[in-house]
């Protein structure tokens, strides 16, 4: 379960492209259709689900700013998930979400120098 401290924190909204997503958490929602996060390409929306933790948040923000990207970039790939035969998930999107955390995480210096240029 998420901490309030933790939903309080989470951004309200980011800009993706051309396009300005919110974010907001939706337990109702995500029980009922069984997901951590969920991008609504066509309203523009990220739902999350406060009952995941505290740690899990920030991955599952940036797997669903994944799928923004391919709706905002029109990257196919990115836009949903591919499966095989046996429904086994077969993109890397979450994958790529945990490695680009990571990323952010250990290189503060160079997320900030490459926020500032243009
Ligand atoms: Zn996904």
């Amino acid at each position: 379960m998420a901490t309030e401290k933790a939903i309080a924190e989470t951004p309200k909204e980011f800009v993706c492209g051309p396009y300005r997503y919110t974010i907001d958490f939706d337990g109702e929602a995500s029980y009922d259709y069984s997901y951590l996060g969920v991008c609504l390409n066509r309203s523009r929306r990220i739902k999350l689900d406060p009952r995941q933790s505290d740690t899990e948040l920030p991955q599952t923000l940036l797997h669903e700013a994944i799928h923004a990207l391919g709706g905002a970039y029109e990257i196919k790939e990115w836009r949903g998930h591919t499966t095989d035969a046996a429904g086994n998930v077969t993109d890397k999107i979450d994958l790529m979400a945990s490695a680009l955390l990571q990323f952010i995480r250990v290189n503060p210096k160079l997320v900030e120098w490459l926020s500032k240029t243009r």
